[in-house]
Formats: C-alpha cells, structure tokens, sequence
C-alpha cells in the first residue's frame, strides 16, 4: 500500500495499529469468536470495554471522583443541546465565548433553551484569534468555551480563569495536551477527531454541576440518566467506543499525553516555521493563538493554488484543503500524524516555492 500523508480535519488519522486492532476485533473479539459488532453490549467482554474506556478518560485528564465520564451518541453537536438543557436554570444564565463555527453553533441551540449572553467573541475578525481579558459575570451557570477551532485554525493556549463552572468543547484537541480536567465543570469531546471513530462523544461531568435546573427532563438528554446507567441506558456505540479505548491506550502506551504534547508542539513548530518562511504562503491567525492541531495557511496568490495542488497530490500528502468557510489550506496534525508527513509537506512547499522562482 502506498504510504499517504493524512491531513484530514476529521474525521482524523488514527494509528495503525489501533486500525489493525479494531478490525480484527471486528472478526474475532476478545477470543469469543464472535465480532465485537455482535456481541450483547451487556456481555462481560463490552462492559469491560466500557468501564475501561471511562476510567482512561478519567486517566488521561486526571479527573477526580466528582467526575463521571458518558460515551454518548449524537455527535458533539447533541451536547450544544445537552449542555444548556443539564446546565441552565429557567431563571439563570450561560454565557459563551464565540470564537468560531462551532461555538456559534452552541450558542444557537442554548439560546433556544434560555437566557445566553455571548460575552467576548472573535466574529467581527473573521475568528481568526481568540479573544481575551473579558469580564466573566459572576452570576453564569457556566460558561462554554472552544479550546481548538478546527475550521479557523486558532486554539486557547491557557483557559479563562472563573469559580463559574468551565464547559469546554474538546473536540478536535482532547488528549493533544496536558490539561487539568479538574478546572472544568464539563468536557466533551467528540470522538473522530483526535480519539476515534465517527458515532461517539465523550462527556466528562462534574455530578455536583447536575441537577439543578428545575427542569422535566427527557431521559436520553438527561445526563444524569446516562450517569445512573454507567454510559448504557441504552445501546451504546461500541464500535466507536472500543476503538476510543484503543487510542487513549495508545496514548498510554507512547509516553503518556505528555510525550504526545511534545511530538505535537515539534510538529506545529515545523509547519508554522515554513509558512512563515515561504515567500508564497502565509498563516491566516493571530499568531499567538495558532492552533497547533489545525494549521491554516493560504497563498499570496491564489492562482497557484491548483499547481499546488498537483505536487501535493504527487507526494500523496492527502485532506489539505481549508474548510468551504475559510478556502486556502488546512493541514490537521492530530496525535497519530506521524512527524514524517510534516516534514514531507515542508519539503513540497519548499520544492513548490523553487519551482514558482
Ligand atoms: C467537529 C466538531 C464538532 C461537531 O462534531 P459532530 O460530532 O460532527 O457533531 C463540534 N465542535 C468541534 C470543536 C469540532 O471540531
């Protein structure tokens, strides 16, 4: 098989021998001789899957026992429902930073389910960094964050300081970096970006933040219902779980997160490094706020960009174009991105940049 460079923003590259793993867990599951994808999600086998999975979280985020970790359908999308719905009182208030496609798509959804006040926002700057030193009102329900903005290219390199509960969307950087998971009140994260397969997200909440909302709850919405049935109140995702449980013991078994943050802050270094030395590229964020898990970049002129194109295509670098919204380019160097499809994407933009003199 030819070897290709996978830039794709998500879903993402996972390593290979997660791959390897999970397909043959699709054949023969824990020596049953059964597929995992036909096994009773209350069979022995996937509860042990499941326990394990949630207890990894808990792990690599250091959560302490006030936390419990969901694995949910629905996408991350769901939880722009599902946080307002758990977290926000009739009579209260949750306030957002919109830093970005996503965090507006939150801010939507917990508008419809009440008081939201969009404290600090990037929007009139095209997101292209992320906003700071704004008041944080006392009186919040909480207030939801994006660390990494997948589509604009631009990441939170430290988290506001607040006693108001910290709700983040990690979707496209959990386990990318050491983080505290005790500062939040919630954390969820979809899995295809940095952790699995499309199908499930990963909600890691704080008990004492539940409850209080005064509201009749729909079951499947209500996370205390997913929390009383230990992540199965019903069928859960169990293909996409297992092989979330495979890469965070990927994670584990390479060093830990904190090796991981090291090879990925190597790897945005390299990249941001040639963009800002190639005469016919340039980076489209502030530069202290560049994620370094989204890389976005354009051209001087984009007339070039389908010659480009077609070098990039040579070297098998595959998934570079920007998202619709932003054009240009978009390079993701999630945790399994080897250093090596860096270092061969500098070399096609170095060659490019030769042949254009
Ligand atoms: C991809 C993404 C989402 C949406 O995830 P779905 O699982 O498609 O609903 C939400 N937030 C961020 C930061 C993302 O990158």
């Amino acid at each position: 098989m030819t070897k290709v460079h996978n830039f794709s923003a998500g879903p993402g590259i996972l390593p290979q021998e997660v791959l390897k793993q999970a397909a043959e867990a699709c054949i023969n599951f824990d020596h049953l001789n059964l597929s995992l994808l036909e096994i009773s999600h209350r069979s022995k086998s996937f509860e042990a899957v499941m326990s394990k999975s949630r207890q990894l979280v808990k792990d690599l985020l250091h959560l302490d026992d006030d936390f419990e970790v969901l694995f949910l359908g629905g996408g991350a999308s769901l939880q722009f429902a599902m946080v307002p719905y758990n977290l926000l009182r009739s009579d209260g208030k949750a306030g957002y930073v919109n830093t970005g496609v996503w965090a507006s798509k939150a801010i939507k959804e917990a508008k419809i389910i009440g008081n939201t006040a969009v404290i600090a926002s990037s929007e009139d700057s095209k997101f292209s960094f992320i906003p700071k030193g704004y008041e944080i009102p006392e009186d919040l329900d909480y207030l939801h964050i994006t660390s990494n903005n997948t589509i604009y290219g631009t990441q939170m390199s430290t988290f506001p300081k607040t006693a108001v509960p910290l709700v983040c969307d990690m979707s496209s950087d959990i386990f990318s970096r050491e983080v505290n998971g005790n500062d939040f009140g919630l954390i969820y994260a979809g899995a295809q970006k940095n952790m699995g397969p499309a199908g499930s997200t990963m909600v890691a909440v704080r008990k004492s933040v539940l409850g209080k909302t005064g509201r009749k709850m729909l079951s499947m919405l209500d996370y205390q219902v997913h929390i009383k049935g230990e992540s199965m109140y019903n069928t859960p995702p169990v293909f996409p779980i297992y092989v979330s449980m495979l890469t965070m013991e990927w994670i584990k078994n390479n060093g830990g997160v904190s090796h991981i943050e090291k090879l990925n802050n190597e790897k945005a270094a390299l990249l941001y490094a040639e963009i800002d030395r190639n005469s016919l590229f340039k980076g489209t964020t502030a530069v202290e706020d560049r994620s370094k898990m989204n890389v976005t970049f354009v051209m001087h002129n984009p007339a070039l960009e389908p010659a480009f194109d077609q070098l990039a295509k040579e070297a098998n670098l595959s998934g570079l174009r920007g998202h619709r919204d932003v054009g240009g380019y978009r390079a993701s160097l999630y945790n399994a991105l080897p250093i090596e499809s860096v270092k061969v994407l500098v070399e096609v933009m170095q060659h490019f940049e030769k042949k254009q003199a």
